[in-house]
């Protein structure tokens, strides 16, 4: 039988009559794809700067830089993320200060963030997980209150938002809640340049000081390519890159739609099977469904919510363990003596999570396959 990919892109429009113009064009780097797939996310997120990097992990990066975070300051942050989102801060030496998730989103709890901040904190990372939104209207209100700064991580969320108004369709999306966000484009996010990345600001100078950083440390705007005004990377994304990012923009809405439609299709499957929980959105949230994951219920154990996937991928059903917790990787114990027991509802999430195939392009039929494989490993795992 063949096997069912965990995730994959969805590349089928202009992709490649962009690519090719790119190509062909003389210019490999520094050129106007790059400026317009900026303009397009900026005009998508509603932010007033976008700056095109080559990662998601380099937006991070450079939006500690831009904030000024080092040594002595803390940023309280989610361990249930991709360790990107943590190993940011320690890039600056800054102390990522974990605080456990709320159960349903999975996100960064902001009834547990106050009691976190000390003297040292200077800003709050949270991580809209799985395309779903963190609660950024109570983050607002803490950061707001403390005095701090606000990063976010929206690197899994491309076109998730909360609603302005309960009764409103507007959106503001992902991207717009903090002093600045990031977004990734790795083949596995909403949309892929390959490898790739973006800062979201409405923040002038924080737009200006990570294009500057990304580009070596050259000023921005100036046309003395040996200048460097500032300690800076090569960060920038190259054109073939940018030029694949426009003409995936273009086709955003129709690769969020599908990937919406698979949830659908997996969440009706899947309602009959007991002791699993689905995943959904929080009332007046906008999830853009970065994975979709599933949850055991109280009565498995890690090693139980192990060997139900060795049954699907030994049935050709590729899934993961999404995610283990960044306290718990074996870097954050040694160098921090973070133990089990520490962030206990991310430990649970941890524990008993299912990454279930998932992309734009799964047929019903696969998503059938998966859902009735599943209800098999769960009877053979706990008995009937
Ligand atoms: C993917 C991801 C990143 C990093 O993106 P890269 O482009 O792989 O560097 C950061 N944070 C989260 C939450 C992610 O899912």
């Amino acid at each position: 039988m063949d096997s069912i990919a965990l995730s994959g892109p969805w590349v089928g429009g202009n992709e490649l009559a962009a690519v090719r113009q790119a190509l062909f064009s003389g210019r490999l780097a520094l050129g106007p794809f790059a400026a317009r797939f900026e303009r397009m996310v900026a005009e998508y997120t509603g932010a007033r700067y976008a700056v095109a990097v080559s990662s998601g992990t380099a937006a991070l990066h450079l939006i500690v830089r831009a904030l000024k975070l080092g040594p002595g300051n803390e940023v309280i942050t989610t361990p249930f993320s991709f360790i990107a989102s943590a190993n940011c801060l320690l890039y600056e030496g800054v102390r990522p200060v974990f605080c456990d998730i709320e159960p349903d989103t999975l996100c960064l709890d902001p009834a547990k963030v106050e009691e976190r901040i000390s003297s040292r904190t200077r800003a709050i990372l949270a991580v809209d997980v799985f395309g779903h939104p963190a609660d950024w209207t109570a983050l607002q209100n803490i950061a707001r209150r403390h005095n701090l700064r606000l990063i976010e991580d929206s690197c899994e969320a491309l076109g998730a938002g909360i609603r302005t108004k309960s009764d409103s369709l507007q959106l503001k999306r992902c991207g717009s809640f903090a002093d600045a966000a990031a977004f990734a484009f790795y083949p596995n996010k909403q949309l892929t340049t390959g490898e790739g990345g973006m800062v979201v600001t409405d923040n002038r100078r924080i737009a200006e000081l990570c294009r500057s950083m990304a580009n070596q440390g050259r000023r921005a705007g100036s046309g003395a390519w040996l200048e460097h005004v500032r300690l800076g990377y090569n960060y920038r994304l190259d054109e073939l890159s940018a030029a694949l990012g426009c003409a995936q923009m273009q086709r955003l809405e129709r690769i969020l739609t599908r990937r919406r439609s698979v949830a659908r299709m997996y969440t009706r499957y899947l309602a009959q099977i007991p002791r699993i929980k689905l995943p959904g959105e929080q009332p007046g949230t906008v999830a853009s469904w970065f994975v979709y994951c599933i949850r055991l219920d109280e009565g498995f154990t890690r090693s139980d919510r192990d060997q139900v996937i060795r049954y699907l991928r030994s049935r050709g059903i590729e899934c993961s363990n999404y995610f283990q917790p960044i306290h718990l990787q074996p870097f954050y114990r040694r160098e921090f003596g973070f133990s089990r027991g520490d962030f206990p509802v991310a430990e649970a999430a941890g524990d008993r999570t299912v990454a279930l195939p998932f992309h734009a392009r799964l047929s019903r039929r696969a998503v059938e396959r998966v859902s009735a494989t599943l209800a098999a490993a769960i009877r053979e795992v706990k008995g009937r």
